[in-house]
């Protein structure tokens, strides 16, 4: 199913691109704006096995899109600044705004130098168990076990599952199967069964953490570049809308608390984590208001409208994602095309 709608959608790109319907849709759905989500920034990497890939870009993609927005004019603008325009309906300038989510060392090893050569600003959003190095990083540690094992042994539903796992092919197959179980199960399930995982196939989750997130004397550093804005992004990572009320509030409160504690600055931007509409919906978004948040940015796809300023705390945004790095796609995610598509043509998805 994933392979499917990842073909789809790139049919659809290729097609929105080459029919140059992208041109014809510009004026009506390219918005005001639009918010970049990004992960990894990294050089791309050897072997077959990546189905994390989605999550990484190339220092060289992210450089493209920059020129591509600097050739156009399109001001690349902090968070700040969005929340400003938007309410104070300033629109007489496109802008674009860059936000990563996690608080990856790649991060400031390669997206900060290619940012810093176009003097870009951006947004990291830090959970915070990742950057006291105790975060689970659930989804590349399953990546870690299957990559390692030739077989897996997991039960779904009551059933003893058992799946072969010695190809490349069969791996991203399973990796596709238990990711989809995975996100549906409740947080307190989604950890014990990767855990167990973990243990059986000796992948140290901590090592995980430690060796790709900033610390917090590293995250001190960072945050003391002028370009660089810090959100929050909860503290564990957990899917907030599966969570009762006052474990939700205290992820977004409790998080920020921490990184305005250890990076000794105010925290007024969130990002949900996992972001999209099982993960993020309307209690959440008021929870983030309540929190005191300026803006709250899911990964709901879509461009940022003059009516995003009534759901400051729902904003959409644009992924940049590792699948479709060619920049012959770059004026078709600007121009809001590919993002209208999928939301079946409706400007704001807030609900
Ligand atoms: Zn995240």
């Amino acid at each position: 199913m994933k392979q499917f709608r990842s073909t789809v959608i790139r049919a659809g790109l290729g097609a929105l691109y080459f029919s140059g319907a992208h041109h014809l849709l510009r004026p009506i759905f390219s918005g005001v704006g639009a918010i970049f989500t990004l992960h990894h920034v990294r050089p791309p990497r050897d072997g077959v096995f990546q189905p994390n890939r989605h999550l990484e870009v190339t220092p060289e993609f992210l450089r493209a899109m920059l020129a591509h927005l600097h050739a156009h004019g399109i001001d690349v603008v902090t968070l700040d600044e969005v929340h400003q325009r938007l309410v104070e309906r300033n629109f007489s300038r496109r802008f674009a705004c860059f936000t990563f989510d996690d608080g990856y060392r790649d991060n400031r090893e390669f997206a900060l130098p290619v940012m810093r050569e176009f003097d870009a600003p951006l947004t990291l959003f830090v959970a915070s168990d990742f950057a006291q190095g105790s975060g689970r990083l659930w989804w590349i540690a399953l990546e870690m076990a299957i990559a390692k094992a030739e077989r897996i042994e997991v039960t779904i539903d009551g059933v003893a599952c058992r799946f072969d796992t010695v190809t490349a092919s069969a791996k991203q197959a399973v990796f596709d199967r238990l990711h989809d179980w995975l996100r549906n199960l409740s947080e307190h399930d989604l950890q014990h069964e990767v855990g167990a995982l973990c243990v059986h196939h000796g992948v140290d989750q901590t090592a995980i953490c430690r060796e790709l997130c900033m610390s917090w004397d590293e995250l001190r550093s960072f945050a003391d570049n002028p370009l660089v804005t810090i959100g929050a992004h909860s503290i564990t990572h957990c899917n907030l809308a599966q969570q009762s009320e006052a474990v939700a509030k205290g992820e977004l409160a409790i998080g920020r608390a921490r990184i305005e504690a250890a990076l000794h600055r105010p925290v007024v931007h969130l990002a949900y984590p996992y972001g999209d509409r099982n993960a993020a919906g309307a209690r959440e978004f008021a929870l983030a208001a309540a929190c005191g948040y300026k803006t709250a940015v899911t990964t709901r796809p879509g461009m940022v409208f003059p009516e995003s300023a009534a759901h400051l705390t729902a904003l959409p945004r644009v992924s940049l994602n590792g699948n479709y790095q060619d920049a012959r796609i770059l004026p078709v995610l600007t121009s809001g095309a590919a993002t209208a598509m999928w939301n079946g043509f409706r400007r704001v998805d807030a609900a």
